[in-house]
């Protein structure tokens, strides 16, 4: 339904904008036996385009590659079985399996469900040459491996980053500086001995705050000591995430002021979604962050802001300064956007413990305890509560967790009403009653 009301939405508007500057952005593919027309999007993954010869695309807001170029560009490797049409997705850290036009993803062999908007399919695309590619979802399959992506609205790009990258720039940039011909094996060595403490170092900074760093793996690139560090930070990751059975709880235990850190979505370079007259996710998120902390500070709560101001910060660093702290509850402040003009609403996604191996806590209740109470106050149309497992700063937060999205940028009416701050106060309201009931039914 939703793809025809697109097909309906392009062709409404492809009368009104000139082909020639309209058809640079526009892929026609066909998906379900449907033909499409969707929007072309660059990929960078560590500062690199991702070169394919069968274009990326968004639909629905998500960006879907063809499996083989994004694994490869991610160090993963990928099994395609032809029976079940489904493919396996392995990295040293972990495993992906994904079936085509199935919800149901197993990740080391757990399973998890994914969002109806991220579910692979098939593409048939007419250029370069009549072909059925297999599309997966960039954002899922990135975060999961543990890497960031941000999307940057002008260029159309969807930026994946692993940490790991930026060592092993920093390590290409030192062998420049040395001398190139004569001492070129050594300093490459000395080049990665340093990339292996700095990745070390990165790894025990990042264990200390429960944030795990999946190292990317470089195939044919690793020298005998690399692997070995690689297994000694296989034992400290296992030191942090216990595979074992753990004991999950229904509730929290709390004694005194209950402490929450409220994550600003975005900020800084990164604006988040853009409505079509440019309005930045960034600012209402920060807005929400600001009266809901003036508020939940007058109940008695103490109040951890990873922003407060328009900062840019990574997405690691906001679980780790959750971590950090002594906080019981995390909530992430987001608002939507979609290509669908007609998507509104409000949804909460928690992480499951089931898949998420730090959470010793029931985290669907939280989610749906703001889900609720902000539909109440608002009227807004519910997506409810669902699992966002990928998500890191949900991952990655050993607390009980959640991210809410407000609303829908990309609508027009829904637009309107986040710009009016009488809207944002009844948001926030919603968003603190869910708290408190959370925290009435669930803190002991
Ligand atoms: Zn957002």
């Amino acid at each position: 339904m939703k793809y025809k009301r697109i097909i309906l939405f392009v062709f409404i508007i492809s009368i009104f904008i000139p082909t020639n500057i309209y058809a640079n952005n526009v892929l026609n593919i066909k998906i379900d036996n449907k033909n499409m027309q969707v929007n072309k999007v660059n990929v960078k993954v560590d500062g690199e385009i991702l070169k394919v010869d069968y274009t990326a695309y968004t639909i629905d807001g998500r960006t879907f590659v063809p499996i083989r170029e994004l694994t490869e560009s991610l160090g993963a490797k990928v099994s395609w079985d032809n029976k079940t049409n489904s493919a396996t997705i392995e990295n040293k850290k972990q495993s992906i399996k994904m079936k085509i036009d199935s919800d149901v993803i197993y990740i080391d062999n757990v399973k998890n469900t994914i969002s109806k908007d991220s579910i692979p399919k098939f593409a048939t695309y007419s250029t370069p040459k009549y072909e059925t590619k297999t599309m997966v979802p960039l954002r899922f399959l990135s975060e999961t491996f543990g890497y960031s992506v941000f999307w940057d609205q002008e260029s159309q790009t969807a930026i994946v980053t692993t940490k790991e990258a930026k060592l092993i720039s920093q390590e290409t940039s030192e062998s420049k500086t040395n001398d190139k011909k004569e001492i070129k094996v050594d300093s490459k060595t000395s080049g990665k001995e340093n990339s292996q403490k700095k990745a070390a170092a990165l790894t025990i900074n990042d264990t200390k705050n429960g944030i795990i760093v999946k190292p990317k793996k470089t195939d044919g690139f690793r020298s005998e000591n690399e692997l070995k560090q690689m297994k000694e930070l296989d034992k400290a990751e296992q030191l942090v995430e216990p595979q074992k059975k753990r004991n999950i709880s229904k509730t929290l235990k709390k004694k005194g002021k209950v402490t929450i850190v409220l994550d600003a979505g975005h900020g800084g370079k990164d604006s988040g979604g853009l409505s079509k007259d440019g309005y930045m996710e960034k600012v209402p998120t920060l807005k929400v962050a600001k009266r809901l902390s003036e508020k939940l500070k007058g109940k008695g709560y103490e109040v951890i802001m990873t922003r407060d101001s328009d900062v840019y910060i990574e997405l690691l660093d906001r679980a780790g300064i959750s971590n950090d702290s002594e906080a019981e509850l995390f909530l992430s402040i987001h608002f939507n956007c979609s290509v669908n003009t007609e998507a509104s609403g409000v949804e909460t996604f928690y992480a499951s413990e089931k898949t998420v191996g730090i959470k010793s806590v029931e985290q669907k209740p939280f989610a749906q305890e703001i889900q609720k109470a902000v539909i109440s106050v608002t009227g807004a149309k519910s997506r409810g509560a669902k699992d966002g497992s990928s998500y890191l700063v949900l991952n990655k937060t050993n607390t009980v967790a959640a991210l809410v999205e407000l609303g829908f940028l990309s609508n027009l009416e829904e637009l309107d009403k986040i710009k009016d701050d009488e809207y944002i106060d009844k948001l926030v309201e919603g968003v603190y009653q869910g708290i408190n009931n959370y925290v009435d039914k669930y803190v002991e």
